[in-house]
């Protein structure tokens, strides 16, 4: 990625930036700035060939005023304490400004999972689910996917979790397959609130997100589905790139053809429709209408934000921009969609999932799009309305603004014990 900026001093920033408009007590807004816990473990698993092999885990709880802890688990070479204690923060304002009754939490394993076959890192992630069994439940801490983790871990660490504990409680994990407890429409929210939060950002700036340009950084689950969904509403998708590089075509590119050809040779890369072969980095400042990095943080520093070209960007990743490139984004007007709302359609959907499993009943697919439609719009109409009133420099302050508040509410309507 561009930039090495620490993603827990960049999440720290982002609420020194936010409680300049709140009224709080220092000692609380520290709390709100830490994780409550961190659990660091090592994973001693066997390979195929009989060695062992150790592997570093996180799991980070931030913060469970709001409810339990909830966020995905990663696999990934670059996963840190620093990335996990980042991401976990993340999802505490992600969770409060959608208004869903979870704190903020988020796992990781220091891993290449491309280097391990499917029975090693079946046995890795069943070590993980052991090691997160005193800490994780339906009530206490409930993990889902995140890059490079999908349905298959779910599934097995379900299973790793209900066998260790005699039970069924397929609500300690979401992001499930649907015959393992799984909620329709899951896999494709994350996408789907990007579509949703870009289509409601160009109309509040009075334009339509019909024939605009969208440049997409990252093809995976959250880039490729927002990419289909936009072009549905009448976007053009001019350039979409993963790690081996990107592609570009003026015309538009078909996104789901895209996404088949990703999924049979394994990249973007060589796309025949492509007019030209581009990098990352060219596709960053392209002039579009609409860019969507959806890759990892730090994605675009202050340096390559000089160049951005985009009207609007809309975070798919989380923490795709350092505070550098946000503070050049703020100057030049660039309307940044943040990413604690952007792509908080996996959370909220992984909460319909968790309320479906707890209820024991299944939502059709119609229900949840519509149910998830509902708290995308009505969350960005309160993000505006804070803007509004505290004249806010961006949205993104306006966004942890809200959020803080609620969070804030939850820990003195509890209040100090002892
Ligand atoms: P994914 O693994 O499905 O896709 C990631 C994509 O990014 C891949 O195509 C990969 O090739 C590409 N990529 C990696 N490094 C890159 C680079 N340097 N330049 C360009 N592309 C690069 O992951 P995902 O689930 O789509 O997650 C992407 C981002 O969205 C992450 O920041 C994740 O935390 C965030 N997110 C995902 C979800 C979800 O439900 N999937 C929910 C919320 C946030």
């Amino acid at each position: 990625m561009a930039n090495e900026a620490n993603p827990f001093e960049s999440l720290q920033e982002q609420i020194d930036d936010a409680s300049a408009y709140i009224d709080a007590d220092d000692g609380v807004l520290e709390r709100l700035k830490n994780p409550e816990r961190v659990l660091e473990t090592n994973l001693t698993f066997e390979r195929d060939d009989g060695s062992l092999e150790t592997l570093r885990a996180f799991r980070s709880q931030f913060n469970g005023d709001r409810g339990p802890y909830k966020g995905g688990i990663r696999y990934h070479p670059g996963v840190t304490r620093d990335e996990v204690k980042a991401l976990s923060g993340w999802m505490v304002y992600k969770c409060a400004v959608v208004d869903i009754p979870y704190g903020g939490g988020k796992g990781g394993i220091e891993i290449d999972p491309e280097q391990y076959s499917e029975d090693e890192l079946e046995r890795i992630t069943r070590a993980f689910a052991t090691e997160l069994r005193p800490i994780i439940g339906e009530d206490r801490d409930v993990p889902a996917p995140d890059v490079n983790t999908g349905q298959r871990e779910m599934n097995w660490i379900k299973d790793t979790y209900e066998t260790l504990e005699n039970t069924t409680a397929p609500g300690v994990i979401t992001g499930k397959a649907i015959d393992s407890g799984g909620s329709e429409g899951r896999v494709e929210a994350t996408g789907r609130s990007v579509m949703i939060t870009a289509r409601e950002v160009f109309d509040y700036l009075g334009e339509q997100i019909e024939g605009t340009s969208v440049a997409v950084q990252g093809y995976g689950n959250a880039g490729s589905v927002a990419a289909k969904l936009l072009e549905d509403l009448g976007a053009n998708i001019v350039a979409v790139s993963d790690s081996s590089g990107g592609i570009y075509n003026p015309r538009g590119f078909d996104a789901r053809d895209v996404k088949a050809f990703k999924t049979e040779t394994g990249s973007v890369s060589g796309h025949d429709e492509a007019v030209e072969e581009i990098s990352n980095e060219d596709l960053l400042t392209l002039d579009v209408d609409l860019l969507i990095p959806a890759a990892l943080e730090n994605a675009i520093d202050a340096e390559i934000a000089e160049e951005v070209q985009a009207d609007v960007v809309v975070e798919a990743a989380n923490g795709p921009l350092t505070p550098g490139a946000d503070d050049v984004l703020t100057g030049s007007n660039t309307w940044v969609v943040p990413d604690i709302l952007a792509n908080a359609g996996g959370v909220t959907v992984s909460y319909f999932e968790w309320v479906q499993n707890r209820q024991r009943f299944s939502w059709t697919e119609e229900r949840v799009n519509d149910e998830l439609e509902a708290v995308i719009c009505d969350a960005f109409d309160g993000l505006i309305d804070a803007y509004e009133e505290h004249d806010t420099p961006n949205l993104r302050t306006a966004a942890y603004v809200v959020a803080i508040e609620r969070v804030l509410d939850a820990f003195e309507q509890g209040g100090t014990w002892p």
